[in-house]
This record gives C-alpha cells, structure tokens and sequence, in this order.
C-alpha cells in the first residue's frame, strides 16, 4: 500500500508523530491548584514544557474553543463565535461545516500528512485518514426534550460515519477495543454520566492503540469532555470535580503507559491542553424574560442577541443595562454578523440560563445558577484561561507563565513542517528545542 510506504518513510526520516489531546474545562486555576489529583499531568509537566495560563478563545466556550485550537483563530476568521450560531433568524449549534477557515488536520492531510482524530469534535471526516466522530454529537441534534427545537444538522450526522482508509481503527478493535460508545442521550443523567466516562475512555484507548501502531499516524488529535460537564455539575473544587479532573489524568496516563509498553513513549510528542476553564458561578439570568421576543444564545456568562436594527440593539443594551449586564464589543464576532449580532456580558458571579422548570414565574428574571461553575466569561477573565503540558523527544524543559491562544496550532503546525494558520507562537521554539 503506497500509502503506508509514504508513512514510513516520514517516520523513518525524523518526523515526531505528535498527539495532541484536549481535556475539557480543565483550567489554569484547576491545573495549578490540584497537583495531587493530576500525577500524569504533572510528570510530562515536570520533565517537559508547561504553561501556566493559556490564554482563552472568545467567547470561552467549547465550540469556539475546539476551533481555536485546531485553526490558532479567533471567531472574527473561523466563524465559529460561539457553541450556537445564526442560522436565519435562530441560533442553532455550530457544526464542521461552519468552520470557515482550514483546521490543522485539514492542512496537515493536504500536505500529505497522516492523521487520526479519535473524538474531537469540530474536524471534518474528510480531513483525517482515521477519523471516529464525538461521542457527544447527540447533545447537537434535535430531542424532543428541547424547549425550542433546533433542526437535525447534517454537519453533525455525518461525522457519525467512521473513517478507516488504512484499517488503523479495524486493527485496534481486533486488538479488543469497542466498536461502539454507549448512547449518551439514551437514558437519564446517570445513564449520561456513565456513558460519557466510557466515550471517553475509548476515545483515549482508540488514540493510545492508534498511535501506537507502526507506523503511526503523524498526527493523532483525541478529546476528553467529563471534567466540564462533571464541574458545570458539582462546582469548583467538589470531591466529584476533583475526581472528573483525576479521571482524565489517569486516562493520560493510560495513555502514556501504552506508548511506553509499545516503545514509542521517547519518540512522540505529547500535547495536552484545554478549551477553557472553569469559574464558580451563583446567579443565571433568563435571557428569553429580560429580551422578550429576542433570539438569544447563551455562551456561559456570554449573551448573543439578535438585534435587526440600531433601535433593536439600544433598547436591548437599555434593558440588560438595569441588571448589570454590558455590552462586550464585538471584535470575536464575525464582520458579517455584527450588524444583527450584539454581544453581552454578565457581572461577576453571574451567567445566563433559560428557565426550565415550569413552575417557575414567568416574571423571575434571574435565578440561583443550575451550574456552579461555568466559562464563557468577560475576555481576559481568569476563569476562562487554560493550561498546556508538552513532553516528547523534541520538546526541551521549560516553563511559561503565560502564552497567546493561538500558540497551539503554532506549535503543533510546526511539529507537522507546516506554516501557522493563526500566525501565533512556535513555543517548543521559543523554549530553545528543535
Ligand atoms: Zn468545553
């Protein structure tokens, strides 16, 4: 197979196959706060490079967040301004197809490189030779159990069909590992919780047996999700968000183990890095009773509000004006939505959720938060910042206090012999490596 022939060759020639794995919400504040829940973070921090504070997308919030990363963009380029988007006159979730920019694995894959992406959500399949869509893309498609219900997305459903083009997910399931994740949305929270743990984990194992595999693919890009929603759940430092943490430490750590056990640990370079943090919260407006009429998207403590006109947009400042809540200038957003776009931020300690239960007063315009901890905050805001841990052959010692937030693409693009797409940071460069 040609195709092989070309991997080995690479490989053979000196490229460090890189993974590169997103652990949700797990920030600055958590990472630098909870050494002892997170060992295997620590140990590729200590002999490999750290960052203190990663600087965060805008808003911080988990779509935005993923296409920051694979693109080293903000909004304004990638289009993705938020988990929802315009589509009309609704919101509706962001999908691929909405990345308006190439993302690193689509780059990577044109310049002939070989890449697998296990789970992280917001890659097109077409970009990857090996390609397993998020277990979580049911939370993007149209349920009943929605208050307004957003069409079914075709941009979602079809990263449900697997990519195998060189069999890699074919031998890693011989090797014993699941074909399939449970159903996330098939059951109650429990049922959620349990199922998210295990997409998660085979996530990681898929990515662990992939990238050991000979030759491995050049790039290999992996997604864990249960520390956020364990942490939106339980709240900053619970014994439950310290065991969210410390689950996506071990399954690192499983992964590392598996390099090691395949002799490859000393010759991949890790990445692992977060789409945003997290902060306590304790009171959420109702954005659908403080804008009556108004289409609105929630993005944590963000608000995007549909304003038509000059008028729409001053009565809407007007009015969230008397609970405290300003207008956040518009520089994450596209120029061809910041017409009908404006976008606001809550005071400290506050966020924005719809009501649901429905005994509640329709007159009640903010509640005690459902969340206890959430991210999307005003930019610059220490809850939203995240941390980045890399350790690998090309990789010297290091530590940076702070770095910009398109230093991942960078550093990983450069990994892969290709030119930044967001223009930031070589940060294995900066750091004296290779
Ligand atoms: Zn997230």
């Amino acid at each position: 197979m040609p195709t092989v022939r070309r991997a080995e060759r690479r490989y053979r020639a000196g490229m460090t196959p890189t993974v590169l794995i997103m652990i949700d919400g797990l920030g600055a504040d958590a990472f630098a706060r909870h050494r002892a829940h997170l060992p295997h973070l620590y140990a590729l921090a200590d002999g490999g490079l750290r960052v203190d504070a990663l600087g965060a997308h805008v808003p911080g919030t988990s779509l935005p967040g993923r296409v920051g990363i694979v693109t080293g963009t903000e909004p304004d380029r990638h289009g993705v301004y938020g988990n929802f988007v315009l589509d009309g006159d609704a919101f509706r979730y962001a999908n691929p197809d909405d990345v308006a920019v190439p993302t690193l694995p689509a780059r990577a894959s044109a310049a002939g490189r070989d890449v697998a992406v296990l789970g992280f959500g917001m890659v097109r399949p077409e970009d990857a030779r090996t390609f397993r869509g998020a277990w979580w893309v049911g939370e993007m498609l149209q349920r009943a159990r929605d208050l307004e219900p957003i069409p079914a997305d075709e941009g979602w459903l079809r990263t449900n069909e697997p990519r195998d083009v060189d069999g890699r997910l074919a031998r890693a399931v011989a090797d014993g590992l699941p074909t399939e994740v449970p159903d996330a949305y098939a059951g109650d929270r429990l049922h959620y919780l349990l199922a998210e743990v295990e997409g998660d984990r085979t996530m990681m194992r898929l990515a662990a047996a992939v990238a050991s595999q000979d030759p491995p693919p050049d790039l290999t890009i992996v997604e864990i999700l249960t520390p956020d929603s364990v942490q939106h759940a339980a709240g900053p430092d619970d014994p439950f968000s310290l065991w969210s943490l410390a689950y996506a430490d071990g399954l690192v750590g499983t992964l590392v183990h598996e390099l090691e056990a395949a002799g490859r640990r000393d010759a991949v370079d890790l990445f692992v890095t977060s789409d945003h943090g997290h902060g306590a919260v304790t009171t959420a407006f109702r954005p659908e009773r403080l804008l009556p009429g108004t289409s609105v998207a929630t993005e944590g403590a963000v608000l995007h509000a549909l304003v038509p006109d000059r008028a729409a947009r001053a009565a809407a400042a007007d009015r969230l004006a008397e609970h405290g809540i300003a207008p956040l200038a518009p520089d994450h957003l596209p120029p061809v939505v910041r017409d009908r776009v404006a976008a606001f931020v809550a005071p400290d300690g506050a966020s924005f959720e719809r009501a649901v239960a429905p005994e509640e007063p329709a007159d009640r315009l903010s509640a005690p938060a459902r969340v206890r901890s959430t991210h999307g905050f005003r930019p610059g805001a220490p809850g939203d910042l995240r941390f980045l841990v890399a350790s690998g052959p090309s990789v010297p010692s290091g530590r940076l206090a702070t770095a910009p937030a398109s230093a991942v693409e960078a550093t990983v693009a450069h990994r892969l012999g290709l030119e930044p797409f967001g223009g930031g940071p070589d940060l294995i460069a900066e750091a004296g490596g290779a």
